[in-house]
């Protein structure tokens, strides 16, 4: 029977949202401690939990069908084997707004950035030597790169690096280390991918069916559902204030015959966008409730 793989972060900044939102999707797993492999329980769907690093490559040599990864490590590992395999590909399939991070270019900050090309015939300290070649090449500079797996920030203070291309988040390894980030090179996200080989018709099916439901509880996630009371006469303002997935649905109440209940769901953003106007129109009892699944 066809079964799917999916590669995940065993442990790391992306293992526990990557399980969570396929748990959410309906999944379940045998679980078993310290071993990398997860059958599935109620779907033809396995779980593969390995270093982030490996899984651009599982997905390319077609061992999994599916895998949660940073963009960034995505990018560079794919970049990386089109220098052995020309035209190799791994398709985005979803981002998955989480594991947001940024992959800068940061350089002494005693040091003025005046341009990618101060950096001409300098020395940069990276993890990512695919991604930080091809920013240099898109600003046509030519530079050294310096490939370090850990530590890169330490590098110009040891003197083997000018300046390096980091990932950053809150930029205190940065200032720990007398750097500043000046330029971005990546901006990233965890985003779900699918090998390029093909699947027959049943796989095919599988997948769309999983994709949907991640899909699903990715929109409910954003989603609220909202329910408030309002004076009758301004439901036309207030409706316009809720545009949510469909029209909100009016409830009188029970010997109030000038206001009325109303319901709607509307993503959490316009939700808080439009409070202070949705007070002024007259709302009370405002109750914000949270969206389990959504299926269109
Ligand atoms: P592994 O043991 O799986 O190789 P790792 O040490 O390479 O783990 P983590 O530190 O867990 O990786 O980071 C995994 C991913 O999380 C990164 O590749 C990146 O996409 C994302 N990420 C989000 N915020 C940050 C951050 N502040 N620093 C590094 N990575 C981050
Ligand atoms: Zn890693």
């Amino acid at each position: 029977m066809t079964r799917l793989k999916i590669a995940i972060q065993k442990s790391g900044r992306l293992a526990d949202r990557s399980l969570s939102l396929l748990e959410r999707s309906g999944l379940s797993f045998a679980r078993s401690k310290d071993k990398l492999f997860w059958y599935g329980r109620n779907l033809p769907v396995d779980l593969l939990l390995v270093r982030d690093d490996d899984i651009p490559r599982l997905l390319l040599e077609g061992v999994c069908q599916l895998g949660i990864v940073g963009e960034n490590v995505a990018m560079e590992k794919l970049l990386e084997s089109r220098q052995r395999r020309p035209g190799a590909e791994l398709e985005s399939l979803l981002k998955l707004e989480f594991g947001d991070c940024r992959l800068m270019l940061a350089i002494p900050e005693d040091q003025v950035f005046t341009g990618v090309n101060m950096l001409a015939g300098k020395r940069l300290a990276t993890s990512y030597p695919c991604l930080t070649r091809q920013y240099l090449e898109r600003h046509g500079v030519e530079a050294d790169i310096v490939t370090l797996n850990g530590a890169v920030e330490i590098a110009p203070s040891l003197g083997t690096a000018d300046a390096i291309v980091d990932l950053v988040s809150t930029g205190t390894t940065l200032r720990a280390n007398h750097l500043k980030a000046v330029d971005e090179v990546l901006s990233s996200q965890a985003a779900l991918y699918r090998s390029p080989a093909a699947l027959d018709d049943e796989a095919e099916r599988l997948l769309a069916k999983l994709l949907t439901r991640i899909q699903g509880v990715q929109q409910a996630a954003e989603t609220k559902y909202v329910m408030l009371h309002a004076p009758r006469d301004r439901l036309a303002d207030i409706s316009a204030m809720l545009p949510g997935a469909e029209s909100p649905t009016v409830l009188s109440l029970e010997g109030q015959p000038d206001r009325v209940a109303v319901h709607a769901v509307c993503t959490e953003q316009v939700f808080w966008e439009h409070l202070e106007e949705l007070k002024r129109a007259g709302a009370s009892a405002v109750l914000v409730l949270p969206v389990e699944k959504m299926l269109a």
